[in-house]
């Protein structure tokens, strides 16, 4: 349990998520190969071959500022990642956090909520979670006095194309940037919510309307980003106070495979690919304190930009989500080293 940890301030907070083996791992004797030894340990044991073709088990230490077992809830993960963000939007901050890993290692479960058969229960993800979070910050004396509003975005990036999820249709939207390099998504909606049943309805329109066409389960969402925004401006005039940004990346392993004969698919994948590096090298800019972040990597980091700038003012959270089978070793190893290396240092 983690009710005797303190909980962790930093400007940027890198955790790790194992899930549990998934029925069909378990029907095919899958070995289980991460071990959680306590709640900053990982390790990953991996089969080798030796010359001589004696096996033995390479261990692989990794230290992150949570790691999160098999048996943890959204809500113990939400607990110690997003839920100290929200204080800070209510300070005045911008925050992110991100959900980064291969495609079925947890993202959309940890953020958009628990599936049940082919249901997904939005109540239980950490977009969910954290809007009530905001809703409770609400009512505190300390910021019920400035009168804040809330409001919510939800936009799905795939390839360099931004979507809006809140539109029935899901319309392409344009990404403008002027002179100063501000950003802007044109004609983004940003809905008014005054409760959490408000949220869920937004979420359930949006969950519906990312994955509305798609043949198997997994095959768009996987290749897209989605981000979901809670906004928090002040009166009478609706200047930003502070901005949540929830980012549910797209597959890690989709960046890396140029080997499909679509082109398509390849393009997609070397922009996902971009955008995954321009993004841990936005972290470690920020976690350098440098006063040069490299936005314009890839749209994602441009959209993200905003929630980039603003120095003391900005705080991240990486949550990596990572499978326990023997089969997805290599894409363990990977999303672990790429989290290892958002660290601050
Ligand atoms: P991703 O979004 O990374 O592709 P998903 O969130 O869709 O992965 O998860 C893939 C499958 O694994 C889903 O069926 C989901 O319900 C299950 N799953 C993921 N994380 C957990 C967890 N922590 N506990 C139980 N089941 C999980
Ligand atoms: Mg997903």
């Amino acid at each position: 349990s983690f009710a005797s940890t303190p909980t962790k301030q930093h400007q940027i907070l890198v955790c790790v998520r194992k899930r549990p083996l998934n029925r069909r791992e378990l029907n095919n004797f899958e070995p289980d190969v991460v071990s959680v030894p306590n709640r900053e340990l990982l390790v990953v044991h991996e089969p080798r071959k030796q010359v001589n073709l004696t096996k033995f088990l390479e261990h692989h230490n990794f230290r992150f500022d949570y790691t999160f077992d098999d048996d943890c809830s959204n809500a113990q993960v939400h607990e110690r990642t997003a839920r100290p963000l929200v204080r800070h939007i209510f300070e005045g901050g911008m925050a992110t956090c991100f959900a980064y890993g291969q495609t079925g290692s947890g993202k959309t479960h940890t953020m958009g909520g628990v599936f049940t058969g082919k249901q997904q229960n939005c109540r239980d993800g950490i977009y969910a979670l954290a809007a009530g979070d905001v809703f409770e910050y609400l009512r505190h004396p300390k910021y019920a006095r400035l009168g804040l509003t809330v409001s919510c975005s939800f936009f799905e990036l795939y390839g360099t194309r931004v979507y809006d999820l809140l539109m029935p249709g899901k319309p392409q939207l344009r990404v403008l940037e002027d002179g100063k390099q501000k950003v802007q998504v044109v004609g983004l909606t940003e809905e008014p919510v005054a409760n959490t049943d408000d949220v869920l309805k937004l979420l359930e329109l949006g969950n519906s309307v990312r994955t509305s066409g798609q043949t198997s389960a997994n095959s768009k969402s996987s290749r897209s980003h989605a981000v979901f925004q809670i906004v928090l401006r002040l009166p009478p005039l609706g200047q930003l106070h502070g901005k949540f940004s929830l980012i549910d990346l797209a597959g890690n392993e989709r960046g890396a495979d140029n080997s499909s004969s679509n082109r398509l698919t390849r393009l997609e994948g070397a922009e996902i690919n971009k955008s995954l590096l321009a993004l841990k090298e936005c972290i470690r800019a920020l976690g350098r304190q440098s006063a040069h972040l490299p936005f314009r990597g890839s749209k994602l980091t441009q959209v993200l930009r905003d929630s980039f700038i603003g120095g003391k003012k900005v705080r991240t959270c990486m949550i990596a989500m990572i499978s326990p089978s023997l089969r997805s070793v290599e894409h363990t190893l990977n999303t672990l080293r790429y989290a290892d290396r958002v660290k601050e240092l």
